[in-house]
């Protein structure tokens, strides 16, 4: 059945991930937690493996042959880090080590320099903490004030309100793109383009949406975009920030130290050129190796086959779940990704959370670093089920099946 409905063979992609052969309390493991982090396949930990035994040095400041294949590579997962976002040029792509540090970046550089007294900052319900927080820390600093876009019952952003909230103190709007405790996906370029009229800039926040949905930041006219890699079957401690070039170049630099700059005396530092600026002594070499491993295995099975076989499994789950009395799936709307995050009458996720784990399914369970949304729904927290390209609906059924004895048990 999977097979058939994906365009790929799913039993095959699921033998290049080592862990996927692991037992939990001896059952076979299902991971679906994905959302938070997805597994990694044997190129991406090989690329690792390689880097270190094979070409391990010092980027950009050696000439001996090590240090320029070590640079290469680091360089080489910058053009697919580019490509794989659809950005124009590769001093628009900063290596971060990951969403929250590619928002702080924003929010320490840009924010700093642009954000006064009175002005307002737009985010949404929807938030991560690490698109919320940063924004305050700064508000704070500067007197600035934070504006919320309110959402349905269902977790969809109100378009309307947002549109009332814009006006000309409006500096910058930041958003996530899918929300990572919900799975609806945000009408983003609706999002941009009412922010651009009103000349304020656009944050994309892309940690879930990267490894789902085409992204192609030219075409969405987006003025910062973050993602993480870990989340896209690549190494924790690395991703990406994407930002407009003219607006890179007048923003100050983050970090201070080696790489960064083109000359230093004790009077005065030239900093060095975009992307190098922003990207201050020495970085995570290996991880980034790697992260580009993760890009070509996605590009090899076809984004858009992942998100056909994805949205067979969103699609199935939420049938199946919807049907075991007393669970209310949270988010159940057209645009989303493969997210079900749902509640139980009477059942504390975390109970459940312990009991699925002993049948060896891996879920989430708690408010997902999304408190304020949580509030906003009433609810201390869900339980989350989050598909990646390997799983399977035999998974799903084993989730159904675990929630159903998890229930019986609890109630
Ligand atoms: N934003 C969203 C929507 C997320 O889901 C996450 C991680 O779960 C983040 C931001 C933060 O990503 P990271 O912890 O990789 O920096």
């Amino acid at each position: 059945m999977d097979a058939l409905t994906v365009g790929y063979d799913v039993y095959e992609i699921r033998k290049q991930f080592p862990v996927l052969k692991r037992e939990l309390k001896g059952k076979p493991l299902v991971y679906f937690d994905n959302a938070a982090t997805s597994q990694k396949p044997q190129v991406v930990i090989d690329a690792l493996v390689d880097y270190y035994s094979n070409y391990n040095a010092n980027i950009h400041r050696g000439i001996h042959t090590l240090a320029e294949e070590a640079t290469a590579a680091y360089e080489s997962t910058r053009e697919a880090a580019r490509m794989f976002i659809g950005a124009g040029s590769v001093e628009e792509i900063i290596f971060t080590r990951g969403t929250t540090e590619g928002i702080n970046l924003v929010t320490n550089t840009w924010g700093r320099a642009n954000i006064r007294r009175g002005d307002e900052i737009i985010i949404s319900t929807l938030e991560h903490h690490s698109n919320i927080v940063p924004w305050q820390m700064l508000a704070e600093e500067k007197g600035a004030i934070i504006r919320v876009i309110p959402i349905t019952e269902n977790g969809e952003i109100q378009l309307d309100e947002y549109y009332k909230l814009l006006n000309e103190k409006t500096k910058i709007v930041s958003i996530v793109h899918a929300s990572n405790s919900l799975g609806v996906v945000n009408p983003v370029k609706q999002v941009i383009d009412a922010a651009h009229r009103t000349g304020a800039l656009v944050m994309i926040d892309g940690a879930q949406s990267t490894v789902h949905l085409d992204i192609d930041v030219t075409a969405l006219d987006c003025d910062f975009f973050a993602f993480s890699s870990h989340k896209l079957y690549g190494p924790t401690g690395v991703g990406v920030l994407y930002a407009k070039k003219e607006i890179l170049e007048a923003m100050p630099p983050f970090h201070g130290g080696g790489e960064m700059i083109k000359e230093v005396s004790f009077e005065k530092t030239t900093y060095n050129d975009l992307p190098y600026k922003f990207e201050a002594g020495t970085p995570n070499i290996a991880d980034t190796v790697a992260m580009k491993a993760a890009f070509e295995f996605i590009n090899s099975i076809g984004k858009e086959n992942i998100r056909r076989h994805e949205n067979d499994l969103l699609r199935y789950g939420t049938e199946l779940l919807k049907n075991i009395k007393g669970v209310h799936i949270k988010g159940d709307v057209e645009e989303k990704v493969s997210v079900i995050s749902f509640v139980v009458d009477n059942i504390h996720p975390q109970d459940l959370g312990i009991l699925l784990d002993n049948q060896g399914i891996a879920v989430r369970t708690g408010s997902h670093c999304t408190m304020p949304l949580m509030q906003c729904l009433k609810i201390n927290g869900t339980t989350r089920a989050s598909f990646a390209a390997y799983n399977t609906r035999e998974e799903i059924d084993k989730l159904a099946k675990g929630l159903e004895k998890a229930i019986k048990m609890l109630s």
